[in-house]
């Protein structure tokens, strides 16, 4: 599992699943809708290439269009995690 830590997101790629992936959809959304963080590397696998973390932090727009390019086009490999602090506490009053 590959992750991409973004500000409030972190990005989870199980790249077992890009070697087979014929359209690599996540990295053109990337590059048409962000800042193309994501790169698909020398094994055909999502990567952030040459980015430091730091880097990634910077250009990163979490912007979650490779999450759908992957699930409708890709081989739905991509997960993103969405922490919303207070959320569970927030249920929990509400009986949820
Ligand atoms: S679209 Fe999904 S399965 Fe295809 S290369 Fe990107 S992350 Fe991997």
């Amino acid at each position: 599992m590959f992750e991409i830590v973004e500000r409030t997101i972190v990005v989870s790629i199980d790249t077992s699943k890009c070697p087979d992936c014929v359209t690599k959809a996540c990295e053109a959304a990337c590059a048409k809708y962000a800042r193309g963080i994501i790169k698909i590397d020398t094994n055909g696998c999502a990567s952030t290439g040459d980015l430091s973390k730091q880097e990634v932090l910077r250009l990163g727009t979490e912007c979650l269009a490779c999450e759908f390019a992957c699930k409708h086009d890709g081989n739905q490999a991509i997960t993103i995690n969405i922490p919303i602090t207070g959320l569970d506490e927030y249920n929990r009053k509400r009986g949820q």
